[in-house]
């Protein structure tokens, strides 16, 4: 089930030169053919998650993408909590591709990536293909026992600030 959300409660600040390479590398890594995704680290500061870097799925497992969706086994999570410790960063997003509209698929409703409330989901339409319009993300908070919040729309240039922050 996914509702409509309200406060700005949940901002994620990541300064537009990553934010444009992190879209243009999920665009390279999808190929225009699939799908691709990543996880955002970085630290939350009350509110506010800060981007500090990002790893990539297939990254954490070269078969992420070998189905045309994202799927992530364990070992990809033993790594990626691996990095967390190592760097002291903490995931405070995902984001994946679609070819098609930046709704969540049933599968994504079912299988959130972070299975943690207030968790952030982020879904880029079309493959990430420019121009990329916050606009028009996906954006989701997952609450818990398969119901999310949605963030997108309007909301989501409230709730993903990518401008120049010094
Ligand atoms: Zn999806």
């Amino acid at each position: 089930m996914t509702t409509r959300g309200c406060a700005v409660v949940d901002q994620i600040v990541i300064p537009r030169d990553q934010w444009l390479s992190l879209l243009a590398e999920l665009r390279r890594r999808g190929r225009g053919r699939h799908e691709s995704g990543a996880f955002l680290l970085g630290h939350r500061d009350g509110d506010r998650r800060v981007f500090k870097g990002c790893v990539f799925y297939d990254d954490l497992d070269p078969k992420a993408y070998s189905t045309g969706v994202c799927v992530l086994y364990a070992d990809a999570f033993d790594t990626l909590w691996g990095l967390c410790r190592q760097t002291g960063l903490t995931v405070i997003a995902d984001v994946h591709t679609h070819m098609g509209h930046a709704g969540q698929s049933p599968a994504d409703r079912e299988n959130p990536m972070i299975a943690r409330a207030g968790h952030l989901a982020i879904i880029v339409e079309r493959f990430a293909r420019d121009p990329v319009w916050r606009h028009r993300l996906g954006l989701y908070r997952y609450e818990g026992a398969h119901c999310w919040t949605d963030l997108g729309g309007l909301a989501a240039r409230q709730h993903l600030k990518t401008g120049t922050f010094a």
